[in-house]
């Protein structure tokens, strides 16, 4: 129904916001900052995409810090936790490493979320932020759904700044290990490093096309059907192929492309 301005949500199995923001600097001047102490947030609150470059090299960033916040009952699959932390390895230079910090947050059961509820509920919880060296990642799961669903498609994900994205993590519940149904953590892998996929820049979302591949119907996309950022329309497709499957999809070969000219492996 809603037909949503160019906060984009992709619907059904891979969802993201593309932003539209002119967003410049990434710098972090630590000490100096409000809000949370004396942390400076602001280098956490950009535009999605703007961050890529800092996420895939180590000129800046050598570290990455991934925040996973969940509602109780709805944390990832370590097994999506384990793909999160290979695909990122696999993907970025990070020589002095991954980690995850985890927290539990109160529940949003029953709660349309917009995009600025889900903002608001980062503000108040996320603790982790970039540091000298250290890039950090806000990935938070909810019982909440998005208030962009509708009739003809549901939202499993949004990448909504930088540095963060939502996981509908029950929504995925109602949608995986069923009858015709894809295995959950398939499911939620694919929607987990879809998302990561948006915050690396991808595609065209701030690292540069190296070939023409964004899919014109859908901005933000890649045009490959068998790609990770191939977004599934309404249609439901998307989730009809994870069925059986036992990995999310992969990154084709240009969206990978993409990445090496922006720093990535
Ligand atoms: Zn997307
Ligand atoms: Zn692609």
């Amino acid at each position: 129904m809603k037909k949503i301005t160019y906060f984009l949500i992709c619907v059904l199995s891979l969802s993201l916001s593309c932003t539209k923001e002119d967003v410049s600097s990434n710098d972090n001047s630590s000490g100096n900052g409000n809000g949370n102490g004396s942390i400076d947030t602001s280098a956490n609150q950009q535009a999605t995409g703007t961050s890529a470059n800092a996420l895939l090299s180590d000129t800046e960033y050598n570290q990455l810090i991934i925040e996973l916040a969940y509602v109780e009952g709805f944390s990832p699959s370590n097994a999506a936790v384990e793909n999160l932390i290979a695909f990122l390895t696999e993907r970025t230079f990070k020589p002095n490493g991954i980690s995850v910090v985890t927290q539990v947050i109160p529940s949003q059961e029953n709660i349309e979320l917009t995009v600025n509820d889900i903002i608001a509920i980062e503000d108040n919880y996320r603790t982790q932020y970039n540091s000298e060296g250290t890039i950090a990642v806000w990935a938070f799961f909810t019982n909440g759904s998005s208030a962009n669903n509708t009739e003809n498609g549901v939202v499993l994900g949004t990448a909504y700044r930088n540095t963060s994205f939502v996981i509908f993590e029950e929504t995925i519940h109602g949608l995986s290990d069923g009858t015709f149904e894809p295995n959950r953590s398939v499911l939620e892998s694919t929607v987990i490093l879809h998302e990561i996929g948006h915050l690396l820049g991808l595609t065209n979302l701030g690292t540069a096309l190296q070939s023409d591949h964004e899919d014109q119907d859908h901005p933000k996309h890649c045009n490959v059907e068998t790609c990770l950022m191939y977004f599934s329309a309404e249609t439901g497709s998307g989730i009809e192929n994870l069925i059986g499957a036992n990995s999310a999809p992969e990154l084709d070969a240009q969206c990978i492309a993409d990445l090496q000219a922006n720093g990535g492996k």
